[in-house]
Order: C-alpha cells, then sequence, then structure tokens
C-alpha cells in the first residue's frame, strides 16, 4: 500500500471515528439556564452537569449531587390517581396516605414510563442525557445574543469536572466556533484535568467555601485540600478565573473565616482579584422534599446571612484588594 493512501484512509478513520463519537458519547445535564447573567460576562447559556464530589449542606441544587438520573415527586401536585404506579414495570411505586407516591429508588431503572402517564406533572426525571451534537445544538440557538452580549457558555453542576473527557471534547468545539467558554468549578480533581480543563477555556469560576478543613469536611463532606492546592497552582499558571464564595451565616461568615479567605486570595498572583459573595438561602429545601431526602439531616447550625453580615464580608475583601460584591 502506498504512503498516500495509507494517509487516505488513517484521515478517513479518525473523522469516522470522531463522527461516531458525537452521535453517540452523552452527557447528563440536569438543567440548562438560558438569558443568564451571573455566570460570567455577558449574556450566557448555563449547562448543568450531574454529578459532584461534594455533597454541601446548603446546596441549592441537590438534584446535581447525584451522577444518576433521580425521579423527583412533587406531593401538592399529586391527584393520587395511581396511574404511575400500574404502569411501572418494575413495582417501584407504592400510593402511601401518609407521603402520597413513595418509590423505592433500589428498584427504579428511570425508564420515564410513570413520568410519561401522569396528568399532572407530579412527577418528573431530573437528569437528560445529551449527545454533543444535541448540546451544541442547543448552545447555538443562543449565538446571536451570546454574540451582541458579549456572552458564551458556562458549564456548571454539579461539578463538570466530573464529565472531564466529555467537557473537554464540547469546550474544543465551542472554541472552534468562537464561543466563549467558563467552567464553574470546585477544583476538587487532579490537577492534570484541572489543567487541560483550564486550558481550553476562557474563565475559571471556582467556588471556595471554607478555609477550615474540620469545617469543609463537616459542611461539605470533603477536605479542602486539593481545593486549596489547585487554586493556588490555577492562579500560579495564570489562568484566569473569578471566585464565588457561599455566604453562609453560623457557618463560613464570620470574620476569622471571611479575613482568612481574603488572606489567602490576596497572596494569590492574580490578574482579576474578582470575589463574589452568594447569600445562603434555603430552595434546597423544596428540592430535597422532591427527591424524598432530608434538608440538613444533622440540624448543623446554618442561616441566611444578615444585612450587616453581607457588608461586613464586602468591606473584608475589598480592605485586602480584593473587588468583592453580593451576588455573582
Ligand atoms: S459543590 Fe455545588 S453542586 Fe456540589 S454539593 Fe456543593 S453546592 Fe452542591
Ligand atoms: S421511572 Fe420507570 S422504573 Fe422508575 S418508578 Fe417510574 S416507571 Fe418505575
Ligand atoms: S400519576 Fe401522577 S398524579 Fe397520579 S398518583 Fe402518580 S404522581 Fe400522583
Amino acid at each position: 500500500m502506498t504512503k498516500d493512501k495509507l494517509a487516505r484512509i488513517n484521515e478517513i478513520s479518525r473523522h469516522s471515528f470522531s463522527f461516531i463519537i458525537n452521535i453517540i458519547a452523552t452527557v447528563l445535564l440536569f438543567d440548562i439556564k438560558r438569558y443568564s447573567i451571573n455566570d460570567g460576562p455577558g449574556i450566557r447559556i448555563t449547562l448543568f452537569t450531574k454529578g459532584c464530589p461534594l455533597s454541601c449542606v446548603w446546596c441549592h441544587n441537590p438534584e446535581g449531587i447525584s451522577a444518576k438520573k433521580e425521579l423527583l415527586y412533587t406531593r401538592r401536585k399529586c391527584i393520587g390517581c395511581a396511574t404511575c404506579v400500574r404502569v411501572c414495570p418494575e413495582q417501584a411505586l407504592r400510593l402511601t396516605k401518609a407521603e402520597g407516591i413513595v418509590c423505592d429508588r433500589a428498584k427504579c431503572t428511570t425508564c420515564n414510563k410513570c413520568v410519561e402517564v401522569c396528568p399532572t406533572l407530579a412527577l418528573e426525571m431530573s437528569g437528560t442525557d445529551y449527545t454533543y451534537d444535541q448540546l451544541m445544538a442547543e448552545i447555538e440557538k443562543e449565538t446571536p445574543i451570546m454574540d451582541s452580549s458579549g456572552g458564551g457558555v458556562t458549564f456548571c453542576g454539579g461539578e463538570p469536572l466530573l464529565h472531564h473527557a466529555d467537557m473537554l471534547a464540547m469546550l474544543r468545539r465551542c472554541s472552534a466556533l468562537g464561543i466563549h467558554r467558563a467552567v464553574d468549578t470546585t477544583l476538587y480533581a487532579p490537577w492534570d484535568k484541572v489543567e487541560q480543563i483550564a486550558d481550553n477555556c476562557e474563565l475559571l469560576l471556582i467556588d471556595l467555601k471554607h478555609m477550615d478543613n474540620r469545617k469543609h469536611q463537616l459542611y461539605c463532606g470533603v477536605s479542602n485540600s486539593l481545593i486549596l492546592a489547585n487554586l493556588r497552582r490555577v492562579a500560579e499558571a495564570g489562568y484566569p478565573f473569578w471566585i464565588r464564595i457561599p455566604l453562609v451565616g453560623d457557618v463560613n461568615a464570620d470574620d476569622e473565616n471571611l479575613t482568612r479567605s481574603a488572606d489567602f486570595l490576596a497572596s494569590l498572583p492574580w490578574q482579576e482579584k474578582r470575589v463574589d459573595l452568594l447569600p445562603y438561602h434555603d430552595i434546597g429545601n423544596m428540592k430535597h422534599e422532591k427527591l424524598a431526602t432530608t434538608y440538613n439531616p444533622h440540624n448543623l447550625p446554618m442561616r441566611p446571612p444578615t444585612e450587616e453580615e453581607k457588608t461586613r464580608a464586602t468591606e473584608i475583601f475589598t480592605g485586602k484588594g480584593l473587588t468583592a460584591g453580593i451576588g455573582g
């Protein structure tokens, strides 16, 4: 076989492989938010990947923590017709007096049949698989508004780095179309994955929860060591990033933690120096009801921050030369 023929065969194989990947590989999302103005510059489309290695007690999107699809149930919408019970091929559903529909999640295969027949939309499936091509089609619908506003696409979660290979593929496809790319991450991932994602996006939105390792473990389920180490490496490598801090009363909104956070951030070699303070609210409570899980199961102290705490937090960060504001 001539060299030319061999090169041609290799070329065809590469194209065929990439074509197949684009139509069969899927990313599991639990939400798509359009016209988002809080997830990076301009007006953006934000894609929420499902699955997170953290389990923050205050999480506003607990349906994003599990990396699997999950059935959600809203009792006030349920009329008790039991259609879902009859249609379930796994006998995973029961209609009870005390709780309405109860799902045995060990039996549920997330086939979606009950969702399709529920007349009142009391049942929903959290998690939709998108092929790369389908996801790009969703993103490209927003091109006019992204272009006119200086916006782009933001991958958020959950934790997008859990879907590292899919994220790389999507970021590269967006890059080829000149779409601005941001990734909202906890940085709780091996450095090589962080680095590859950072190389392929234009902005990282990095969540910083608590400087105290013990409290970080208590409230978020994991140590903060890897996160802080990765954050320093991101800064030292010169990748652009903004910091996002959930402001939670009785958890991290005290002077000591905020001063430690501000000192740490001010010590980093960092151009943007932007810190968004995101006040906690208890929207997660309602979502736990839909998941039939318990919000704050160990009753850890936690509350929305007071106005004084918000003002004080802003002053602490700006006092260290950072640009801080409430909201993102
Ligand atoms: S890192 Fe974000 S998505 Fe993950 S559990 Fe915490 S708040 Fe929820
Ligand atoms: S999703 Fe399928 S398996 Fe799960 S409860 Fe509904 S019908 Fe049953
Ligand atoms: S089909 Fe819907 S409305 Fe009827 S019992 Fe099931 S969840 Fe309730």
